[in-house]
This record gives structure tokens, C-alpha cells and sequence, in this order.
């Protein structure tokens, strides 16, 4: 077995055992980054240096705890990746944005300096859709990014470098973020673990911001277990963040037990309708089978306002995106154009050269949407669907402890077939949106693959604050798998 093969936790113990070192581990990552990135292109930054000097001071920090090992945190010495829209001081942080392409943050984002402190290793950061912005990973400054399981396909988007990464053994463990879908589907495509936390559940100080009221970091993993032992980590209040719930984290780890008898699991019926592809219809469907052959009860039911999702969505996320992205303007970091004559002309060919093509298209139609005369018509309207959007999801928690659908309506498409038809594209994003729209939380767990061998992904959507029933149904499903 090689070190890559390890799944965090199992590193973790390793390394506390003496058995590998931190260095060592970070070494093989590196390596192995060095020779197999060229054909993924999963990162846009590897922070070799740092990594080997944490990677040192960990060793030295393991040598004081000889003895009393089990008070390090369960991920002790692990390398993680960290998806491009997350600061991390010093490091530059791109956003795989033009804009962006030199800034490098003076703090860290919550996230990272929890992980730090809890022992990580920090090897880079990873490639993504601009700003966050599209479903393939296709439209970042710094190339595609290719999905490990086939190089001819995308790994999906926008946190398509975590995802990849981590399928390739380019990490054991990464951060992702979620606006619509960015962090399950890529794990979809890719065949790992993602997770998409209640809105509120881990801080967002640090995250480059697209749509406030949507975003939410996330973590990424080879396993559900990995992941319910990042989400402790990253988990809880922070004052830095008005948005940040007032919870403690942790005990997310003692979810993942074997235990579905008598849960409650609801199938939208709309979810399995036109548009969904048959082998991911059929494989998703097993699942929930499987998951029923485990003790959960299993109902389809009548969720509603399934059609109006997307364009709620695309309204509410790009009219938050031009106004945060305003601040990309040549003043205040980031890129700024060579010659230009005078204030405004500066504000307009750095922002004309600084975003890429879909970022444009994002900024026009939530400014259009913003602008007086439309506002009501098109924001405040997106605004009231949410709301009932809502409502018809607290209703459906009121008879299910989990809703169960797939995450995407297909496998991962080929390179170069999604942009042209962006429409379609934002289409692909109907299982996953109601999760930012609604602020639940929402899992997705590979449960098998297509003709060509391309992964497919189970959701698993819950109540509000409860990652763990989650936890517990995505474990007691990957378990089953095996
Ligand atoms: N594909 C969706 C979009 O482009 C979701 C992206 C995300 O979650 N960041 O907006």
C-alpha cells in the first residue's frame, strides 16, 4: 500500500504511531503533485516550502507529545489542499481570476487557521471556476482542470481542483465552497465525499464572496468519515463572521455509525422526471434501496417549486455577485491595467481585462436585475420564490428526516461541451441549489458509476444544524457499498 492510499484519518495514525513522518507524507503528496499535476492541473498554487517547514515543526511539535498522542487532533500531520477563493496568508490566492492573479492575503481565512491549528499541512491551493462561477471548472484563468477518472472530461466546478486532487492522491483532504452545488457535484464527478454545511455552521471570514447569502465552505474527502472529522475541525462560531451561528462544533465524527433503522427518507418525485440521465436514475434509485434494506423508510413525495429553483437561483446569486465584486476595481489589490486615461477609463479596461467571460455575463445580469425598474420584477420576485422554495422544504422535513436525489442530472460531460450553451449548463445545477437557496445541509456520497466508468453521486439533503443524521445516513450507505 502506498502513503497516498491512506485515507486522512488513517494517515493521522499512523504518523502518530511513528510509523510514517509528517515530512515524509508531505514529501510523497509533493511528489506525487509534481509528477501527475501536469496532465490534472488540479492546483494553482503548491506551496512546497511552507508545507516541509510545517511539516517539520509538526514532527518536533509530535515529539512533545510522546506519550499523549491521542490529545492531537484526529488529523494530525495530514496535507490538505484548499480551494483558490480561500485566504491564506501569505500564500496567493487567486480566486483563478486574472483580477486576482497577484494578491496575496495579509490574514488567513478562519478555516485555515483552525485547520493549521489542528495540525494540518497546508500544500497548496486549487484550481476552481472564476470566482466561483460555473459548473465545470472550465472557466478559471489559470486552465482547465481534468477529471482524474478520465482526462477527456471535466471533474465538474466550481471546487473541480479539490475534487481532483483528492481522486488523484494529490491530497488527502481539501476545503471547498458551495454557492449552488460547487462542492457536492465536483465531488460527483469526481467519485469523493463532499459536504455543504447549514448555512452559518462554519465561519466565512477569509472566503473571496460571490453570493453572501449562498456561500458556505465546506469540507472535502476521500471518505465520509474524513469529512465529518474536517467539518469538527472547521465547525463553529466565529466572531469575525455576523453570519457565523452561535453553535459549538465537534462531534461530528461520533455520527458515523451504522444506524438507519426508522429514518425517514423522502424521494422528490420531481427529482427523477425529465432530463435525468437513466444510469444515474438507476443508481441513485439502488441506493435508496440499499438504504432501505438497512432499516430507513423510503417515500417519494410531491416536493413543488422544483422548476423555479434555477432561475430563482441564477437571479438572487448574480445580482449578490456584481455588487461583491465590485471591489475588484485597480484601487485597492489585484490587477490594474497598464494605460488608461483617467479614473473611469482605469475602472473599465481593468475590469474589461481583468474577468473572464462569465464573470461578465454574471456582473450584467445582476446589475440588470439590481436596476431600478427591474428590481421588483426580476430580484425581489427571485427573492419571494425563495421563500416559498423554502417553505416547501420545511414542510417536507416535517414528515422526512432526509431527502434523497441525485446531484446532477448526468456524469461528468466532456471538455468543451458546457460553455458554449451556458443556459444548459446553469440547468445542471437543479439538485443542488435548493440546499444555498434554503440553507440546509447537504451531502453527496459516490454510489457507483456510469457505462464508462465515470462516477456517479448520491445527495443527501437535511434539516437545518443537522449534519448529523447526514453524517450518519451517507456512512451507514458507504459502508453498505463496500
Ligand atoms: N454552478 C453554480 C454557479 O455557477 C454553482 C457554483 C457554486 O456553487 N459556486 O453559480
Amino acid at each position: 500500500m502506498s502513503i497516498l492510499d491512506y485515507s486522512a484519518l488513517e494517515l493521522s495514525k499512523e504518523i502518530k504511531a511513528g510509523n510514517i513522518g509528517v515530512a515524509e507524507a508531505t514529501k510523497a503528496v509533493l511528489d506525487h503533485i509534481n509528477n501527475t499535476d501536469k496532465n490534472i492541473n488540479a492546483f494553482i498554487t503548491v506551496a512546497d516550502e511552507r508545507a516541509l517547514q510545517k511539516a517539520e515543526s509538526l514532527q518536533k511539535q509530535l515529539a512533545e507529545y510522546r506519550g499523549k498522542e491521542a490529545e492531537l487532533s484526529p488529523l494530525f500531520g495530514v496535507p490538505f489542499a484548499v480551494k483558490d477563493n480561500i485566504c491564506v496568508k501569505n500564500m496567493r490566492t487567486t480566486c483563478a481570476s486574472k483580477i486576482l492573479g497577484n494578491f496575496v492575503p495579509t490574514y488567513d481565512a478562519t478555516v485555515v487557521s483552525r485547520l493549521e491549528s489542528a495540525g494540518a499541512v497546508i500544500i497548496g491551493k486549487t484550481n476552481m471556476d472564476e470566482f466561483a462561477m460555473g459548473s465545470t471548472s472550465e472557466t478559471s484563468a489559470f486552465g482547465i482542470t481534468k477529471n482524474p477518472a478520465d482526462t477527456d472530461c471535466v471533474p465538474g466546478g466550481s471546487s473541480g481542483g479539490s475534487a481532483a486532487a483528492i481522486a488523484s492522491g494529490m491530497a488527502y483532504g481539501a476545503l471547498g465552497s458551495d454557492t449552488g452545488g460547487s462542492i457536492r457535484q465536483p465531488a460527483s464527478y469526481c467519485g469523493v465525499v463532499g459536504l455543504k454545511p447549514t448555512y452559518g455552521r462554519v465561519s466565512r471570514y477569509g472566503l473571496i464572496a460571490y453570493g453572501s447569502s449562498l456561500d458556505q465552505i465546506g469540507p472535502m474527502g476521500k471518505n465520509v468519515e474524513d469529512v465529518a472529522a474536517i467539518l469538527d475541525i472547521i465547525a463553529g462560531h466565529d466572531k469575525n463572521d455576523a453570519t457565523s451561528a452561535d453553535l459549538e462544533g465537534g462531534c461530528f465524527a461520533d455520527a458515523c455509525v451504522e444506524d438507519v433503522k426508522g429514518l425517514k427518507i423522502g424521494i422528490p418525485k420531481g427529482y427523477f422526471a425529465e432530463g435525468l440521465d437513466g444510469k444515474v436514475k438507476e443508481t441513485v434509485l439502488a441506493a435508496a434501496k440499499t438504504l432501505e434494506e438497512k432499516g430507513a423508510i423510503i417515500e417519494e413525495f410531491d416536493l413543488g417549486f422544483e422548476e423555479y429553483a434555477i432561475p430563482a437561483y441564477y437571479t438572487i446569486a448574480s445580482a449578490e455577485a456584481s455588487s461583491n465584486l465590485e471591489r475588484f476595481d485597480g484601487i485597492k489589490y489585484g490587477y490594474r491595467t497598464k494605460e488608461f486615461n483617467g479614473l473611469h477609463n482605469m475602472y473599465k479596461k481593468t475590469r474589461s481585462e481583468g474577468f473572464g467571460p462569465e464573470v461578465k455575463r454574471r456582473i450584467m445580469l445582476g446589475s440588470f436585475v439590481l436596476s431600478s425598474g427591474y428590481y421588483d420584477a426580476y430580484y425581489l420576485k427571485a427573492l419571494k420564490v425563495r421563500a416559498l422554495i423554502k417553505e416547501a422544504f420545511d414542510r417536507a422535513f416535517e414528515k422526512y428526516d432526509v431527502i434523497l436525489g441525485p446531484v446532477a442530472p448526468t456524469t461528468a460531460p466532456k471538455i468543451g461541451t458546457s460553455l458554449t450553451d451556458p443556459l444548459k449548463m446553469y440547468l445542471g445545477d437543479i439538485y443542488t441549489i435548493s440546499a444555498n437557496l434554503c440553507g440546509i445541509p447537504a451531502i453527496s456520497v459516490p454510489c457507483g458509476s456510469d457505462d464508462s466508468g465515470m462516477p456517479i453521486g448520491l445527495q443527501l439533503m437535511g434539516k437545518m444544524f443537522d449534519e448529523k443524521t447526514l453524517i450518519r445516513t451517507a456512512y451507514t450507505f458507504e459502508k453498505a457499498r463496500v
